[in-house]
């Protein structure tokens, strides 16, 4: 179970090693594929938690991205390209 105890008004999490995963390895590639099997285990884990503590029903979860992913041919923060 991620979730111990209640009575938190908010909590944060981000998953650094999808970005990051994304911008150093393929957009569409299998380390990024598996990170991602592997958030989506770990988000269903957490909203278990909520169910087991009784408070799913109660709590609002909002899942958001600073942005998309896509493989590019020139690496655009290079100067003097
Ligand atoms: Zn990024």
């Amino acid at each position: 179970m991620i979730l111990q105890a209640s009575g938190f008004d908010l909590a944060m999490v981000y998953f650094l090693n999808v970005d990051t995963l994304g911008h150093t390895e393929s957009a569409d590639g299998e380390a990024l594929r598996e990170e991602v099997a592997s958030v989506d285990q770990r988000l269903g884990e957490f909203l278990q938690s909520l169910e087991d503590l009784g408070i799913r029903e109660e709590t609002d979860v909002v899942i958001v991205s600073d942005h998309g992913m896509t493989n590019q041919v020139k690496n655009i923060f290079e100067r003097n390209v």
